[in-house]
């Protein structure tokens, strides 16, 4: 079954966490294994051609769909977390979202000058959090080889601040 099938378990919660935000609320679907599943297949078959190396996964929804997508391409996953999280060595990269602003955090050695790299998070909105992944993996001399989400916002236009680089997206509202 497509991920289609499965649209009823995102659920919308308005106002959270701030007035005015409709938040795509994706446990439902996490919770019912054939839509999970669908859910992986879809953005694995949808970003195939990019021949990545490496998932990079966005904390934290970004990691739930960032590991299973490793596994099944025989890819790595690298983490890109919240700041304080991570003990070594790292890289830090501030940005605009769709309420409020942030900072976000890789290891400076999680991945290797020339390895291509797909940035996974479950929602793309404005784009800022994937706009400021990629610079923190060009930064250390990965390539982006494209962008995965499960829900596109894409009247939040995103995806062209994303450039050119491909992206994939299940879901568009
Ligand atoms: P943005 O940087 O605006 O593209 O926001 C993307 C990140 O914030 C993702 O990690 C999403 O999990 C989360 N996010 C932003 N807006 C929403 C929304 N309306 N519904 C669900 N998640 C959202």
């Amino acid at each position: 079954m497509s991920i289609q099938h499965y649209v009823h378990l995102i659920r919308d919660v308005p106002d959270f966490p701030k007035p005015g935000i409709l938040f795509k609320e994706i446990t439902p679907l996490l919770q019912h294994g054939p839509a999970l599943r669908a859910a992986i297949d879809g953005m694995v078959a949808g970003t195939r051609d990019m021949q990545a190396d490496v998932m990079v996964g966005i904390e934290s929804r970004g990691f739930l769909f960032a590991a299973p997508m490793a596994y099944a391409t025989q890819s790595g996953v690298a983490l890109i977390r919240k700041p304080g999280k991570l003990p070594a060595l790292k890289v830090r990269q501030a940005y605009a979202l769709e309420y409020g602003t942030d900072l976000i955090e890789m290891h400076a050695d999680a991945i290797l000058p020339g390895q291509r790299v797909l940035i996974v998070d479950d929602v793309l909105a404005t784009g800022g959090t994937a706009q400021a992944a990629a610079e923190l993996v060009a930064s250390v001399g990965g390539i982006v080889a494209g962008f995965a989400f499960l829900v596109e916002l894409g009247f939040l236009g995103g995806r062209p601040r994303l450039g050119d680089v491909p992206v994939c997206s299940l879901l568009t509202y």
